[in-house]
């Protein structure tokens, strides 16, 4: 059996600017997730926010009050029984954020596309993280419809066949449509209880290799800490398949850059897992499912703000190729969502960039060949992926990186 208290999956949070995303990670969690100086300034998310929440179920309550975040039940009181831990990927709704949107996509098993009650849908990234999900395949979906407090009754109703209108046709068509205030913590227990239902444990099996997407990487050291009390990189981010333990040899790929003569390449680095936490527990391993925090003997230095997201990493050998130019089989959107006018998407061009989305890593490509739906580009940094990968498509339209579409890498 599994331990309750260990996060089993990961739930996105994704939806346009303001629209009230990290104050629901905040109301089902207690945690802010716009940690650094820079968010809090300007009031928005930059960075992937994450944080976890345990679930319970009030026994003696029924229907949708029984859910709640809190061991007891705000309705009667009473003993409630945690039954499930899930980690919520926080993601940015700006615009000129997508590509964060887009790698936190990619350890996400289902989201929660939060619509602001007291605004006209779909507001630009309503649509754009929509088109993302549906992209990149994530079909479990959760709406919210967020902000009731701010609205009338008949405004919430009249708001609800928007979003009705706008999601039919789309993969969220039968997503159900949950009405709170995240910031008065209205309706959580329903949205609880419809999260529990949509967006199950993922599958696991021990026996594959494991793939570790890396979204985050830290020195976790203070600043003056003698050599002798120094501890090792620590990389976060999620399996996506297979299981690691504390003492495994991995290796991370496609590792760091280095110089041959006057030619760079890519070199895999190796190190072993010192520690595991799943959340906040510590564990000697890990399964897919929640946000994980991996200590490493590697050099800190190597691992200090972000420099390894993007990046993957499983057992030695045991990774996928690594890619400094690929070709995939692009299908392309008929037009530009998530900008104030929908331009037409007009066909690749040679020598064009292209911001490429391949797990958790953002890359720039330049296409050096097109042949019918075959494009070829040449990465300006390396990722590491699979054949039949997905890749989520962007370009420069009037000078913000744009989704296009997606591609499928061949080669
Ligand atoms: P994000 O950009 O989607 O992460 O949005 P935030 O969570 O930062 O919220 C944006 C603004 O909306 C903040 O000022 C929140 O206090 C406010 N807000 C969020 N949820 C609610 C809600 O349920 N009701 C009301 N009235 N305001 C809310
Ligand atoms: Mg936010």
């Amino acid at each position: 059996m599994r331990d309750v208290f260990i996060p089993s999956v990961n739930i996105g949070l994704v939806g346009h600017v303001d629209h009230g995303k990290t104050t629901l990670v905040s109301a089902l969690t207690g945690t802010w997730t716009d940690r650094h100086s820079e968010e809090i300034k300007r009031g928005i998310s930059i960075r992937l926010g994450y944080a976890d929440t345990t679930f319970y179920k009030c026994e003696e309550c029924e229907g949708a009050e029984a859910y709640t975040t809190k061991p007891e039940c705000p309705i009667c009181g009473k003993k409630a029984v945690p039954f499930r831990t899930v980690s919520f990927v926080d993601a940015p709704g700006h615009e000129t954020l997508m590509a964060t949107m887009l790698s936190g996509s990619a350890l996400m098993d289902g989201a929660m596309l939060v619509i602001a009650a007291n605004e006209a849908c779909p507001q630009p990234q309503t649509k754009e993280h929509l088109m993302a999900l549906e992209l990149i395949g994530i079909k479990k979906i959760v709406i919210v419809q967020n902000k009731i407090d701010v609205v009338t009754q008949a405004e919430a109703l009249e708001h609800y066949k928007q979003i009705k209108r706008f999601i039919k046709g789309t993969i969220a068509e039968d997503a159900p449509i949950i009405p709170v205030s995240a910031q008065k913590g209205i309706n959580i227990g329903a949205l609880i209880q419809a999260l529990n239902e949509v967006i199950p444990e993922p599958e696991r099996d021990p026996e594959v290799n494991p793939l570790m997407l890396i979204a985050r990487s830290f020195d976790i050291n203070k600043p003056g800490c003698s050599w002798r009390e120094i501890k090792g990189g620590v990389i976060g981010g999620s399996l996506i398949r297979g299981v690691l333990h504390e003492g495994d040899d991995i290796e991370i790929r496609p590792g760091r850059q280095v110089q041959i003569e006057n030619r760079t390449k890519w070199e895999p680095i190796e190190t072993k897992i010192t520690s595991i936490h799943a959340g906040k527990t510590k564990v000697t391993e890990a399964a897919p499912g929640g946000l994980l925090g991996v200590g490493t003997k590697l050099d800190p230095a190597l691992t200090k703000s972000d420099a390894l997201a993007g990046q993957v990493a499983g057992l030695v050998g045991k990774l996928p190729p690594i890619w400094e130019r690929m070709t995939f089989e692009v299908t392309l959107m008929d037009r530009v969502v998530g900008a104030d006018s929908e331009l037409l998407i007009e066909p690749l061009k040679h020598k064009e960039p292209l911001m490429l989305s391949v797990g958790t890593a953002v890359t720039v490509g330049v296409i050096t060949n097109t042949k019918k739906n075959l494009v070829e580009v040449m990465l300006k940094r390396a990722v590491c992926a699979e054949v039949g990968a997905r890749i989520a498509i962007s370009r420069q339209v009037g000078g913000r990186w744009r989704l296009i579409g997606m591609g499928v890498l061949v080669e």
